[in-house]
């Protein structure tokens, strides 16, 4: 049994789709094969934005609804014959629902957590259920709810699986199943009480992982729109190329930094079972792609570059912080408590401050949060106020082999300085498996290409 998941661009429009079925129908030729799809193309963003434009002007959003319907409808329109009238209505259904679901946000004024982890939830359950029924026109296909396999606690937005439940579920589903291939729409899932939640955005790649490791899959295969895990991120780095072996650890290092075309989270499920993580390229299929595995081929030290935009730092600092216990937990409970993840934390150069690097979305409420924690130590001047500092990026240098070289953050480092690349923070993990500085978010273009042709083209340059 294999598992394959395809992203929002492999599945945009009907053109797309057709590749879609004919990998999925050679995939399958051997084995059952589980598939899970994304909404088509930018639907869940349609789906969000028509949920902000609700509270303001219902007809806006009815409008943008319009064109999310219309895509649906002309993909039905192309692939399916047989079941055609059917699929249509239970589309319309649908869309009708959305509808009161968006009028009655209207009326109230008011977008939950909640409310908006429902309206998400209908591009994947849309687009599962339209390719199911294409794909049954080619093969032998089924189409099921995730909603009804993955469970989760009540975080709406970013929920937590309850691997328990859901892998008895999963099991239990494909120990009764009879066909070939089966459609289910990757990122969503629900809580006890049968509320829909949603994995995080990018989250039907984690879908994918969790069903691989409930079915104990052979491989799992993120199909997307580049050919495997690229050395930096290509839209940034024209010469960055794709890495043909890489270990979970570092892509789950390359992820969190960064690399989108895996959803961070995605890793831990298959590492758990050991089960092979293979990228492909939708649109280009023979490609090989990248192979993420627990013995990966030797490659370079440095396996890749990744970057996070939007990224501010907040310092706390005081020369009173060295006598007060317990200042370091009380500052990240307050941001664990509000939800605000931690990118990165610096190694500081005295025991005078403490500086985390977390989401510039997340700065205000940061700052105000950990001012309110400590009112009364500032009150004293043992702290002084929290300082925020934003516009920055984080790159990171990202391989296990890495500790085993010495110069290589001397490299990194002297690199940027090289280029006027202005470093505002460094931090090194304690695996010595990621080397990442903080900059000036205007420098990362910059940062990354300087940094990519040190340390992946110069070998290359010298052969020639
Ligand atoms: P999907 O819709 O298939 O889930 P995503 O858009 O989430 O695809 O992820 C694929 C995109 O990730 C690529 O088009 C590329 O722009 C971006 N990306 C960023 N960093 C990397 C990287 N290191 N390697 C490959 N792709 C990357
Ligand atoms: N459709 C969801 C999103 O856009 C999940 C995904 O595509 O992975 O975030
Ligand atoms: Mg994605």
């Amino acid at each position: 049994m294999k598992v394959l998941k395809f992203g929002g661009s492999s599945v945009a429009n009907s053109e797309n789709i057709q590749k879609v079925l004919a990998i999925v129908k050679q995939e399958s030729k051997n084995e059952k094969v589980a598939v899970v799809v994304s909404a088509f193309g930018k639907t869940t963003d349609q789906l969000i934005s028509a949920g902000n434009k609700a509270l303001k002007n219902i007809a806006e959003a009815k409008e943008t609804l319009e064109t999310i319907k219309e895509l649906h409808d002309q993909i039905i329109t192309d692939l399916i014959t047989t079941h055609k009238k059917e699929v249509r209505s239970e589309v319309a259904d649908l869309f009708k629902k959305l509808v009161s679901i968006y009028e009655g946000l209207y009326l109230l004024q008011e977008l939950s957590d909640k409310t908006l982890a429902k309206i998400s939830s209908f591009g994947e359950r849309l687009s599962s259920l339209i390719i199911a029924n294409a794909a049954k026109e080619l093969f032998d296909a089924t189409h099921e709810e995730s909603r009804k396999l993955i469970t989760t606690n009540n975080d709406y937005l970013n929920a937590q699986v309850n691997f328990k439940i859901t892998d008895v579920n999963i099991t239990s589903f494909f120990d009764k199943n009879k066909h070939q291939v089966v459609f289910l729409g990757g990122f969503i899932s629900s809580n006890s009480n049968h509320e829909t939640t949603t994995l995080g955005r990018g989250g039907s790649d984690y879908s994918a992982s969790i069903y691989a490791a409930a079915l104990g899959a052979k491989e799992l295969q993120i199909w997307t729109d580049v050919s495997g895990m690229f050395t930096a991120n290509p839209r940034v780095v024209k010469q960055a190329s794709p890495i043909s072996e890489i270990s979970y650890e570092e892509a789950m290092e390359l992820s969190h930094f960064g690399a989108k075309v895996l959803y961070p989270p995605t890793i831990q499920p298959s590492l758990r079972k050991e089960i092979p993580i293979r990228i492909k390229n939708t649109f280009d299929p023979e490609n090989l792609g990248t192979l993420i595995s627990n013995n990966p081929k030797n490659g370079n030290e440095v396996k890749g570059i990744s970057h996070i935009e939007n990224i501010s730092l907040i310092t706390i600092e005081g020369g009173g912080m060295v006598g007060i216990p317990g200042i370091s937990k009380r500052f990240f409970e307050v941001l664990s408590n509000a939800k605000i993840s931690v990118v990165l934390i610096t190694q500081a150069s005295s025991e005078h401050s403490i500086c985390v690097g977390i989401a510039a979305e997340d700065t205000s409420a940061a700052v105000a949060l950990v001012n309110e924690a400590f009112e009364f130590e500032m009150s004293q001047g043992k702290i002084k106020a929290v300082i925020a500092e934003n516009d920055l990026a984080i790159i990171a240098l990202v391989g296990d082999q890495m500790k085993k070289h010495q110069g290589l953050s001397g490299k990194m480092f002297a690199t940027l300085g090289k280029n006027n690349v202005n470093i505002r923070a460094i931090a090194q993990g304690a695996s010595e498996r990621n080397i990442s500085a903080v900059v000036e978010k205007v420098d990362v273009k910059k940062a990354l290409n300087a940094l990519h042709e040190v340390f992946f083209e110069e070998n290359i340059k010298q052969l020639n």
